[in-house]
């Protein structure tokens, strides 16, 4: 249990409602291979939190980087996108330094969506670090990065010759949940917390005992984050093959039922957010994505392409990404007021009248064994696929990956493909940082109540929760080990046939 000896960001300055309500920036183009690298940036971008904090310039105010820097890149991008009148952007900071944000990236070789996810939010967290590289583990989990993407995830293991029973902590950026035997995202996260038996091949060690033993293995959630990002498995096997099913998903998300302890709240989380897979194969395919704008309204995004939609369409996908972001005591007022209010809102309104709620039990649960393997879509048959495709189709990545448990995955194997591209790339001259000047921090005079209501309310919330950040203690937090583990994964899948959708 070490505490922090720094807090690199107070959990109290983030912001979970829009500050600025408009309509959805535009589209993104696709260098003909780059779809999976689109839909990340627009969910990242319409994460509220997030681009709350980016569209403040706090970072490249402060930030002393030399060189690459996804924070600066990132800042950079969001303003762009949500202050851009342009019918199609090209972020050509991120394709640029996409060596950099992940080296098995390549600009023009199809990646996984998931993967980047997490090579984006590793290089954040390593922009949040900048030099300061002696900080203790517990300090580097009070990043931005980590205050709204980062949760905490207790395993508890019993030996079940002597019921001793050990607990040891890791940080998540994110959650990858096996749908194998799920029809329903909380069937998949039941399933998460479901306890696990593992036999003395597992080769756990009882201290007790002194030897090998059959043990029973739960992981719980034990501190949720702001954002919930949770990744389908949607890689059947090793070869490529897909599980098309349909994973039902709920616009609010209560996490109370998979927690380690009780929490005097319910944890309601609304969906901002979906990544979608097409494709047959998790060798070939199109990304795309839904979002939910600072409008409140959703729209499907898809490379350069942004079209209005309504929640019905959104929630009848073959999710494979899936963002939640954690409901403000505001959002819960205007639900539990508003005709299509959650049971939830109800039930958190007499609660803030006084009653206390004990949280779930948390059953028992395992972290699944997971075979991993990455998926490389097909290029976007929109644009340029067709000569690029007759010179390179057979080297379209067959990234393959072993059979890795969740905790003892090793490195990943890479395949080196084609010369980076980056060369071709045009080196970004608008993308720089933005003047310090032009930040505009203040919300509009509309919105200034409500957002200084929102604050006071969240700030208050956060006393109360009790968001003590020193009693985060992280026994095994290798947070860039963790990050590598969990970089081996499938990708979604979109039921329809995908094919070339132009
Ligand atoms: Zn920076
Ligand atoms: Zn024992």
């Amino acid at each position: 249990m070490t505490p922090p000896q720094r807090i690199l960001f107070s959990p109290e300055e983030i912001c979970m409602d829009w500050q600025q309500r408009q309509r959805p920036g535009p589209g993104l183009r696709n260098l003909g291979s780059t779809c999976y690298i689109n839909v990340i940036l627009q969910c990242l971008t319409y994460t509220p939190p997030l681009a709350n904090y980016l569209l403040s310039c706090e970072h490249s105010q402060l930030c002393f980087q030399q060189g690459f820097c996804m924070m600066c890149i990132m800042e950079a991008h969001v303003r762009k996108v949500l202050r851009s009148s342009a019918s199609s952007i090209w972020p050509k900071a991120v394709i640029r330094d996409l060596k950099l944000i992940g080296e098995e990236f390549e600009p023009d070789t199809a990646g996984d969506a998931f993967e980047f996810l997490c090579c984006a939010l590793k290089a954040m967290q390593r922009a949040c670090l900048g030099g300061s590289s002696n900080l203790d583990i517990s300090s580097q989990t009070t990043t931005i990065v980590h205050q709204i993407f980062g949760g905490l995830l207790k395993s508890r293991v019993t030996c079940l010759r002597c019921q001793a029973v050990s607990d040891s902590y890791k940080t998540f950026l994110h959650i990858l949940l096996d749908i194998k035997e799920a029809s329903s995202l909380t069937a998949a996260l039941e399933d998460f917390v479901t306890p696990k038996q593992l036999d003395g091949k597992s080769c756990f060690k009882c201290s007790k005992c002194e030897k090998k033993v059959t043990i029973s293995k739960r992981v719980t959630v034990h501190h949720v984050p702001k954002v919930f990002t949770v990744c389908l498995e949607r890689a059947a096997d090793h070869t490529g093959k897909k599980i098309s099913t349909f994973v039902e998903y709920p616009e609010y998300l209560d996490l109370l039922p998979y927690m380690s302890d009780t929490a005097a709240e319910p944890l309601l989380y609304s969906l901002y957010a979906v990544v979608v897979h097409s494709g047959d194969t998790c060798l070939d395919g199109h990304f795309f994505c839904y979002t939910k704008a600072s409008n409140g309204l959703w729209y499907k995004m898809d490379d350069e392409s942004v079209d209005n939609c309504g929640i019905h369409a959104v929630l009848r996908q073959q999710a494979y990404l899936l963002f939640y972001a954690r409901c403000s005591d505001l959002k819960m007022r205007e639900m539990a007021a508003s005709s299509l209010t959650p049971s939830y809102a109800h039930s958190f309104l007499s609660e803030c009248e006084g009653s206390s709620k004990q949280a779930g039990s948390a059953g028992p649960q395992g972290l699944p064994d997971r075979k991993t393997l990455t998926c490389c879509q097909r290029k976007n048959a929109r644009e340029k696929a067709q000569s690029r495709s007759l010179q390179r189709g057979n080297d379209r990545c067959s990234r393959f990956v072993n059979s890795t448990d969740y905790d003892n995955s090793t490195g990943r194997k890479r395949k080196k493909t084609s010369p980076p591209g980056r060369d071709h790339t045009p080196q970004d001259g608008t993308d720089s940082k933005p003047s310090k000047r032009s930040c505009q921090r203040a919300p509009a005079p509309s919105a200034a109540q409500e957002q200084s209501l929102q604050r006071q309310r969240e700030q208050g919330r956060s006393l109360r929760q009790g968001y003590d950040l020193r009693r985060r203690f992280v026994e095994i937090t290798d947070y860039h080990q963790s990050a590598k583990k969990r970089r081996k994964h499938s990708f979604g899948i979109n039921g329809q046939k995908n094919q070339s959708q132009n």
